[in-house]
């Protein structure tokens, strides 16, 4: 079974997919983000440079986030592993591609512009316990209007889900993945699947996938 790195624009369903791979296949998630909270958390030198760079709105240099994923890749061994957020760059990219050789598949989880702005402004999270809804997916909608199925609490929207920053945000992710995508098409990597599609069957069709 290969492992996946999943390359799509925020509120394709990653995180869902994702779950369902950890759950099902004993997959390790590792998303870039994490890895530099964790680094952040650990409260080194790098630490410190890591935070600095994030906080004032700079990219952390390759070099540190592909150290943070070779220490990762040693720590969880031999395990197979769903990469979110990684690669970001060609650059990073051909790195990745000496560390695994032949042994992964690129899933594109494709929605377009517009459907990631619905889906974003539409996401609704609960205070009280977490749970995140989608009143833009049927799936993901709350039994009953903007309350918590499981705690009867009132949903909110993320702060950082207002439109303008939410727009941006889309066109530069779609400016950077464009390069990506097209690198893994050229060398038979990817796989392009319909994000509107019910998630049980975006699932279905990654686990088709793996047994290739
Ligand atoms: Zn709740």
């Amino acid at each position: 079974m290969k492992n996946i790195i999943f390359i799509a624009l925020p509120a394709a369903g990653k995180g869902t997919q994702s779950k369902m791979l950890v759950d099902k296949y004993d997959f390790i998630h590792i998303s870039t983000g994490d890895l530099l909270r964790n680094a952040i958390n650990a409260n080194t030198e790098l630490s410190l440079k890591i935070a600095e760079t994030i906080n004032k709105g700079n990219l952390v240099p390759d070099e540190i986030i592909n150290n943070l994923l070779v220490n990762k890749l040693k720590e969880i061994k031999n395990k197979r592993f769903i990469l979110d957020g990684y690669p970001r760059n060609l650059s990073q990219a051909h790195y990745l591609e000496k560390i695994l050789a032949d042994n992964y598949w690129v899933i594109n989880l494709k929605i377009d512009y517009q459907q990631a702005i619905d889906r974003i402004i539409n996401r609704r999270i609960c205070p009280k316990c977490n749970r995140v809804y989608n009143l833009s997916i049927n799936a993901l909608k709350p039994k009953k209007d903007n309350i918590c199925d499981i705690c009867q609490h009132e949903l909110v929207a993320r702060k950082d889900d207002n439109l303008e920053v939410v727009k941006k945000r889309i066109a530069n992710t779609i400016e950077n993945i464009q390069e990506l995508l097209d690198y893994y098409q050229k060398n038979g990597k990817l796989k392009t699947i319909n994000g509107n599609d019910d998630y049980n069957k975006i699932f279905y069709k990654i686990e088709k996938l793996l047994e290739e």
